[in-house]
């Protein structure tokens, strides 16, 4: 049999577990799975690497509209594709924000467009993202909007934020909370603790997160609600998920791959990129969010990949805006720092997004018939990234040598990265 493309000798996680396997890939599908796949129109040596369902990022800023000299959808898809991603969650606070269908019909058709990853739009829960009055939820639904959020700011409001968990409940979508107590937040420019202290910067205590992660578990519980808490960043707030699940909220977690990465210590070099919302926080706290991941009481590796220009963030660390990228290392993150195994790797950054999002085609173990969208890992190669597909460049990962690296990435069987050279024939 003659597949129009095979992957050679990689771990491949299959219903039965990993299993070192060839995969066949034809018209878009996996055609042949074990020993005797058959030849290839084309062929990827991935001997060595984790071979699984291609990665889900469940909240992505690509900046468009409004903002396209941070990111676009082109420039964000292809950094996605690096990444091993074949979905992302664009994040709706763009300008305009995402409140209404059209809206969010805008953005997933400029992923189409661009056709390197499937770009799934969330939704604002509140109007403009004021935090006052709900946002065009059935119609944004009807656009295929399945998560809600007004990422960047937190829905302060207890009365707001229930009437649109009701709402969005009795639709089945999910509220997605950008988790930080807007007044304990709003003077600070990085963790409160003995780093701060030390650079006499204003800071951003724990109970910032925690507060409106505890006051929206309560409201989750009341309305029955999927509930989805962004970028965890404090040890407490993991066991008040743990807690959560306990008593049988529907409760999902995610964290960040610099919320892993790095601590309040990073911010002693006032290095504006090291500046995000929340802030990096103390080593106690990075060791219980990994563990956290590893025990799976944490669902979810989310990149919170932020765009900004280097103008942007060329300034005092006090007036730099929030956030660092992340699309093209979260893979390596979640192999050399949190050091997942296969299984873990792919459950917490392909299966349950997945399931997070709604994205049914996504997040699928391999097996024959289903979509080949597919990532193969080297989980071994050490690396030290030199450049972005971004259109931006606050990373500090650029310079810094990293383990696991993304070698192809394949939407229903089509090659979007490669960072290897292709074999056609043999
Ligand atoms: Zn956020």
């Amino acid at each position: 049999m003659m597949n129009d493309l095979v992957l050679r000798g990689g771990s491949v996680l299959t219903p039965e577990g990993v299993v070192v396997a060839d995969v066949g890939v034809s018209n878009g599908v996996i055609a042949a799975l074990g020993t005797t796949v058959g030849e290839g129109k084309t062929t990827l040596d991935v001997t060595g690497c984790w071979v699984g369902p291609a990665l889900v990022d469940i909240h992505t800023h690509l900046r468009e509209p409004g903002q396209e000299w941070k990111e676009d959808v082109e420039s964000g898809s292809l950094a996605a594709a690096a990444g091993g991603f074949g979905a992302v969650v664009a994040m709706p606070n763009t300008m305009p924000a995402i409140d209404a269908g059209h809206l969010a019909r805008f953005i997933r058709d400029r992923g189409r467009e661009v056709g390197l990853v499937d770009v799934m739009p969330s939704g604002c829960i509140t109007l403009g993202r004021a935090g006052i009055s709900m946002s065009h939820i059935d119609d944004l639904w009807k656009a295929g909007v399945r998560i809600f959020t007004d990422d960047g700011d937190s829905v302060a409001n207890s009365a707001v934020l229930r009437s649109a968990m009701e709402y969005i409940s009795a639709l089945g979508g999910v509220v997605s909370q950008h988790a930080v107590d807007p007044d304990l937040s709003s003077v600070g420019h990085m963790h409160e603790g003995s780093v701060s202290s030390r650079l006499g910067m204003y800071g951003i205590p724990h109970a910032a997160d925690d507060i409106t992660l505890a006051r929206d578990l309560v409201l989750a519980e009341m309305t029955g609600v999927r509930y989805h808490v962004q970028h965890l960043s404090t040890a407490n707030g993991v066991e008040l998920v743990r807690e959560a699940k306990r008593r049988g909220v529907a409760v999902t977690a995610e964290v960040s791959p610099h919320h892993m990465a790095f601590d309040h210590t990073a911010v002693a070099t006032t290095d504006s990129n090291f500046k995000v919302m929340p802030p990096l926080r103390e080593s106690s706290d990075r060791q219980a969010l990994i563990a956290g991941l590893v025990e799976g009481i944490i669902d979810a590796v989310a990149t919170d990949h932020a765009p900004h220009a280097a103008l942007e963030k060329e300034v005092p660390f006090e007036e730099a805006p929030n956030g660092m990228l992340g699309l093209e290392w979260a893979a390596s993150i979640a192999i050399g720092v949190a050091a997942l195994t296969q299984e873990a790797f792919f459950d917490r950054m392909s299966i349950r997004p997945a399931a997070i999002a709604s994205l049914p085609e996504h997040g699928q173990v391999l097996q024959v018939g289903t979509a080949a969208t597919i990532v193969a890992v080297d989980p071994l190669h050490t690396w030290t990234p030199t450049t972005t597909f971004s259109k931006s460049r606050n990373a500090p990962y650029i310079g810094m040598e990293l383990a696991g690296k993304v070698r192809h990435t394949l939407l229903r069987g089509v090659v979007t990265f490669s960072d290897t050279p292709i074999v056609a024939g043999q």
